[in-house]
């Protein structure tokens, strides 16, 4: 039943519609960001398709087939060559392929073509999942293109990928795309409190979760609070106390080893704050900001801050994201970056070395 899934409401419509009018596309792409609940839609459709008992053409859930084409049996070694074959459900109708490594092979896409040929086993149809379509090399896409352009009819082929751009257009022009969006943080929330974890800490994670439950349900919270105090100390320094020494002490803390894995996360987390702060100065109310628990904090932050400085740090912050793509010295970058939105420097004149 796509009510017990999470979220986006519009593409579970446009699904439900394809299922009632008997019209599910044989190819289709499910696109968004890491960790929205992609594959289990797809599972969701391979279910509706096999229920024994559907209620509105949607799966029951409780039907032997329903029950079966739950969970995928991935392989439980590293290692295992099971990686490079059909990773199949308890249902012998439904499985999945994943790139074993950094490419999905041709061996998968020919099995899959084989697999596809064949009628149903057991259920009305047969459901083959490409997770990490976007790994699918020059050899492998010419090896799915076959299914793709003449799917048997009772064969339907779900390819799943955070990055549609990586896709053939050929691959592309050949199935329907279904895009999914970032979860709300209302939404990441309300499904968190239905597990064991107290509201506070289900707000703090669907708020840190920028969209994903993959996320959500992933994060390390003392990490999080932790980048949060450090970046709230940063714009504390620039708007409130004009602490020039600090900013220079944020900046290496940024470089220190033990954070570097974190750079990225904690210019995320200086960002939805700078936002947040901005989103206050123009009078939104508290609860429509990412860091609410932060509101106080960032309420004085607001009162003191110049609007249009808001605008201008967080080009300066996606300035030096661009800088970092292609390479140049993190360490000078970061320490002009908080110079550079103090106003010391000029942002032209920021050091660049490539
Ligand atoms: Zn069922």
């Amino acid at each position: 039943m796509f009510d017990e899934l999470i979220g986006n409401s519009r593409v579970k419509a446009v699904l439900k519609r394809m299922l009632v009018s008997d019209r599910l596309p044989g190819a289709m792409l499910f696109t968004g960001e890491e960790g929205i609940g992609k594959k289990l839609f797809a599972l969701e459709i391979a279910r509706a398709l096999n229920c024994r008992t559907p209620k509105d053409n949607e799966a029951c859930g409780v039907c032997s087939s329903c029950v079966r084409i739950k969970k995928l049996n991935y392989p439980t070694r590293d290692d295992a060559d099971e990686w490079t074959q059909i990773i199949w459900t308890d249902h012998p109708d439904v499985g999945l392929v994943i790139a074993p490594r950094r490419v999905l092979r041709v061996e998968q896409m020919r099995q899959i073509e084989k697999e596809a040929n064949f009628r149903p086993f057991e259920g009305k149809a047969r459901a083959f999942l490409i997770d990490e379509a976007d790994k699918l090399n020059d050899a492998s896409a010419n090896a799915l293109l076959k299914v793709l352009e003449e799917p048997p009819r009772t064969s339907h082929l779900i390819l799943i990928t955070a990055r549609p751009a990586m896709l053939l257009p050929t691959i592309l022009s050949r199935c329907q795309m279904i895009r999914f969006s970032p979860l709300t943080p209302a939404e990441i929330e309300s499904h968190l409190v239905k597990t064991d974890l107290d509201a506070k800490t289900a707000r703090l994670r669907a708020r840190a979760a920028g969209g994903s439950m993959g996320r959500a349900l992933s994060n390390d919270l003392v990490t999080f609070t932790s980048q949060r105090k450090a970046m709230l100390k940063v714009l504390n320094a620039l708007v409130l106390s004009n602490d020039r020494a600090q900013l220079l002490r944020s900046a290496e803390q940024l470089n220190e080893a033990q954070y570097k894995d974190e750079f990225e996360e904690r210019l995320d987390v200086l960002e939805t704050l700078i936002r947040d702060a901005w989103m206050l100065s123009l009078g939104v109310d508290s609860s429509r900001i990412v860091n609410e628990d932060l509101s106080a904090e960032l309420k004085e932050v607001a009162q003191k801050m110049d609007p249009s400085r808001a605008g201008d740090w967080i080009l300066q912050i996606e300035d030096l994201r661009e800088q970092l793509i292609v390479n140049v010295n993190r360490k000078i970058t970061t320490d002009s970056l908080f110079l550079v939105m103090a106003g010391d420097v000029e942002a032209g004149k920021r050091p660049k070395v490539r």
